[in-house]
């Protein structure tokens, strides 16, 4: 059997990532000006890593599909940043923030990267402070935090409601510094289709120009993708419309392992989907639990009178209300993780307690933090967001409780990395989202921008360099190579192919098809039968879009509708992996909740005996089930139990 080797270094656990730095290889200044390095991806992950390599003297070539690198979907990220600086004086360590990430992910990632993570993440508060980032500030003057899921100190550095954006920013400026020093060559509207191999290594791209339809061939010594996240897969999710999952599946058909596809996080405060009409679902930022409670009636009869509209949820008396998570939760309440605020608010809605029209939704009310704080607080505190649900919902959240309900958020499951950040194709890096690397079966709050920029401005810029150490002599690649002419075909191929099909149905329409059945079979509770029924409606709707699929328009052009079908081409292999995956893992944890697996109290149940792995997908060829291979977790410095967020 293939042996999986995540090159853990040696040594106690705290000096791991120091001996690391400590050994690793170096590339001298003259030789990194002989080295390209391509990034795809402009979000915090690869924003953050083209500037660090060019600071560093490699050759940077960075693509993304926006015309600007500043709008990567990382720009959407609202609430803030976790980093164990202990400013609150309130026990928080390096220690902890690695045992809150372990524990919060149920016990499925590997400790010595979550480790590292937790070390460098002081270092990303600093580098962005330096950037000029406009954290929150306190009175005095000195940065604030808030707190977010799973944990019980406060830890979250922020910007408003616009966290994502203020780094995004940060990390552009640092990467326009290098475009404009030449050592960062930036590639706008252009979308990455295929990897070029040569001789077991990554050397190269093939590209789509999005605005000619041309596909073109670059190539570089090392290959480093930023893509994002999956959770458009589900069509309704909060990732932004051009998220894909296009560029880890190209790699994965290529023999890059996909690690954990099951692991999807569910995000419990969404403004609930109010129609078919729609294509996009508003996350309700989790830093709205600091002061929102959630709470459903206690009585059935009030449940139904608010979901007929002749009740006004400010007429139900305190006595009357289900506080559901501080009662089942007492030690960390409203602030319990992400999978476990998802699932008990399904449990109240699958009760028949939900509180809209569709029965699908649970109050988070902030009438106890005005009456406590003063509206003005909660505006400084929250105003962007309280706007922005107002603007969708028309309800004036500062009156009347705001309604949610949770939804696909986040995609803790990607390409398998080492501790190097290298996929199983050498030289073949994954950052951020797109990679698996640190959160297991649940990510918290506030830790996706933790470690997309811990990766690219702290982790890859040392690993990258003691991969290249051994490339110094290597010249650069020729783009007319046969292995640029075959990945380029391949990509041809499949174009001609779907503009050939002309059949009856748009893009859209099946993607949203592939939606239902990725929400009903494989959502929130997933069960063997409902996964193998999944399963047999993913090959279906397969083959209903290779034979039924219509783009318009010209494929030598600009198209969307193109772009569009080349990605959910992608999506559906990718919900069938996740469905794969999901019903090989026979326990439940963190997002992943097989419900034949639950305790009596309706927790998740995990089987460390047999599944303490992570499950690594080896590509066998279309239509074929993907291999299974294991690397075994081993907890040696975290005691591994039962989650308790009660006591
Ligand atoms: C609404 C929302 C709010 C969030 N809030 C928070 C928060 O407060 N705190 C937190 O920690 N996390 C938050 N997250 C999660 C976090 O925003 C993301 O996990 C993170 O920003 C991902 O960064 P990334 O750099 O890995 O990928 P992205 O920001 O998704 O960037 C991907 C990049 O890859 C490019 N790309 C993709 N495919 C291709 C291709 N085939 N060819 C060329 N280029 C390609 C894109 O153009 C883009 O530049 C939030 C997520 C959402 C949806």
């Amino acid at each position: 059997m293939t042996k999986i080797d995540s090159k853990i270094p040696e040594g106690p656990l705290a000096e791991k990532w120091s001996n690391y730095k400590a050994h690793q290889k170096l590339v001298n200044p003259t030789n990194k000006r002989r080295l390209d390095i391509i990034v795809v991806g402009t979000g915090l992950a690869g924003a953050s890593a083209a500037a660090s390599f060019g600071e560093m003297g490699f050759n940077v070539l960075d693509f993304c599909i926006q015309d600007s690198p500043r709008r990567a979907h990382s720009i959407a990220a609202q609430g803030g940043i976790n980093a164990a600086k202990n400013y609150q004086n309130d026990g928080d360590s390096v220690y902890r923030l690695f045992y809150d990430t372990i524990k919060g992910g149920d016990y499925r990632a590997r400790e010595a990267n979550v480790y590292r993570l937790a070390e460098v993440s002081g270092n990303i508060i600093d580098q962005c402070v330096a950037q000029g980032v406009p954290f929150a500030r306190d009175y005095g003057g000195t940065l604030a935090n808030r707190s977010f899921g799973g944990v019980q100190v406060s830890r979250t550095f922020y910007a408003k409601g616009q966290t994502g954006q203020q780094l995004l920013l940060g990390a552009y400026s640092a990467l326009s510094r290098q475009v404009h020093k030449g050592s960062v060559k930036l590639f706008t509207r252009y979308e990455m289709e295929n990897i070029v191999i040569i001789d077991g290594r990554a050397r190269g791209i093939i590209v789509r120009n999005l605005i000619t339809g041309k596909l073109e061939r670059y190539s570089a010594h090392t290959v480093v993708l930023a893509t994002g996240g999956y959770g458009n897969t589900y069509f309704l999710s909060t990732n932004a419309m051009s998220c894909n999952c296009s560029a880890a599946i190209a790699a994965y058909k290529k023999g890059a392992y996909f690690a954990d596809p099951a692991f999807v996080q569910i995000h419990p405060t969404c403004i609930p989907v109010h129609g078919d009409k729609q294509s996009k679902l508003t996350l309700m930022s989790e830093s709205l639990r600091n002061d929102g409670r959630i709470w459903v009636p206690k009585k059935l009869e009030d449940a139904k009178a608010l979901q007929a509209g002749t009740l006004n949820p400010n007429d139900i008396k305190e006595e009357d209300r289900d506080y559901y998570l501080e009662r089942r939760y007492p030690a960390f309440g409203n602030l319990v993780p992400r999978d476990v605020a998802s699932r008990a608010a399904k449990e109240r809605c699958d009760k028949g307690f939900g509180v809209n029209s569709t029965g699908l939704a649970v109050f988070l009310d902030f009438s106890e933090a005005i009456s406590r704080l003063g509206e003005d607080v909660v505006r400084q505190r929250y105003g962007n967001l309280f706007q922005m649900y107002e603007e969708i919902a028309n309800v004036d959240p500062y009156k009347n409780p705001m309604m949610i309900y949770p939804a696909i958020h986040y995609t803790m499951g990607g390409l398998w990395v080492d501790y190097e950040l290298q996929t199983s194709i050498k030289g073949l890096f994954a950052l951020g989202e797109c990679n698996f690397s640190d959160h297991g079966a649940n990510r918290l709050g506030a830790s996706a921008l933790m470690q997309g920029l811990s990766d690219g401005y702290f982790v890859a810029p040392y690993t990258i360099q003691n991969y290249l150490s051994d490339q110094i002599t290597v010249p650069r690649f020729s783009t007319d190579l046969p292995e640029f002419d075959v990945a380029e075909k391949e990509v041809q191929d499949k174009i001609d192919k779907l503009m050939s099909i002309q059949g009856d149905e748009s893009t859209d329409s099946i993607h949203k098809k592939l939606g239902h059945i990725m929400w009903e079979y494989v959502g929130m509770g997933r069960t063997k039968e409902g996964l193998e029924t999944g399963l047999k409606k993913l090959a279906e709707v397969k083959k209903e879009f290779w034979t039924h699929v219509r783009i318009p328009g010209s494929k030598d052009d600009q198209n969307t509708e193109l772009e569009k079908a080349l990605r959910v081409a992608d999506f559906i292999e990718m919900g069938q992996l996740i469905a794969y995956d999901a019903l090989n893992r026979n326990e439940s944890c963190g997002g992943h909740f097989r419900e034949e697996y639950q305790t009596e109290e309706g927790e998740a149940k995990r089987d460390d005996e047999n599944y303490s792995y992570v499950a690594c997908w080896n590509y066998q060829g279309d239509d074929k089930e993907p291999e299974l291979l294991k690397e075994e977790l081993d907890y040696k410095y975290i005691k591994v139990q039962t989650r308790n967020y009660k006591s």
